[in-house]
């Protein structure tokens, strides 16, 4: 069975373009904002990992992640974060509030894909 990526961004082009290189090997799932992923989430869906654009005008990538880590059902899904900003102490600061990854964008699509299999394989 494939395993279960989702992709939160408030843009659809980035869900456009990660889909079209983690569809094939992945069972991938779009959504344009963190509300709509958790109402999904509570639904019972648990993904393999979750990757999560950190500025939308909905909620923040910090706001779901932290979200996310207190949850005794999500706080094992790694989650990678996409940055749009260079910030060395935004960089650490997800990684110690437990991203499993950060990456910059625009990010080349096979990078991204490389760290995946590195957190699941
Ligand atoms: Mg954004």
């Amino acid at each position: 069975m494939k395993k279960k990526i989702i992709l939160i961004d408030d843009k659809p082009s980035i869900g456009k373009v990660v889909s079209i290189y983690l569809k094939k090997e992945y069972d991938f799932e779009y959504f344009e904002n963190p509300i709509k992923a958790i109402d999904w989430l509570q639904t019972g869906q648990i993904p393999d990992l979750i990757i999560s654009d950190i500025r939308m005008p909905e909620m923040m990538g910090d706001e779901f992640l932290t979200y996310m880590k207190k949850n005794e059902l999500f706080k094992d899904i790694p989650i990678i974060m996409l940055s749009s900003e260079e910030s060395t102490t935004e960089r650490i600061r997800f990684l110690e509030e437990g991203a499993a990854d950060y990456i910059l964008k625009p990010f080349n699509p096979l990078e991204l894909k490389i760290r995946i299999k590195k957190i699941i394989g």
